[in-house]
């Protein structure tokens, strides 16, 4: 089967003005380790070290607000809300 690769860069964009506030937050005593943020981040912004996830420090500005992160999480380690009115992602088409 072909792979498709999309370019999600090319799709949204990020309103520059304005501060987005912390809008994940992280429980490392709730992470196992599992790797399913990881897993299923497009745009590579958590990884694994020593047992416990990590999110990039780019996060805000890198961050495609889908929320897998904090629905894939069992252990309730990852809180998500959007950021602040004014601030985040524009999805330009669709
Ligand atoms: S999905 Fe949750 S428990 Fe698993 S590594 Fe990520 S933050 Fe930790
Ligand atoms: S909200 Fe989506 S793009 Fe942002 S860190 Fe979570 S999985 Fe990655």
């Amino acid at each position: 089967m072909e792979e498709i690769k999309l370019d999600i860069k090319k799709l949204v964009s990020r309103v520059s003005s304005g501060e987005t506030g912390d809008f994940i937050s992280f429980d490392p005593q709730n992470c196992n380790g599992c790797g399913k943020c990881a897993d299923v981040c497009s745009f590579g912004l958590w990884s694994v070290k020593d047992g416990k996830a990590k999110l990039s420090k780019r996060y805000k500005e890198l961050c495609l607000e889908c929320a897998a992160c904090w629905e894939i999480c069992a252990r309730e380690a990852i809180d998500f809300s959007y950021p602040a009115g004014g601030t985040g992602v524009v999805i330009k088409y669709g």
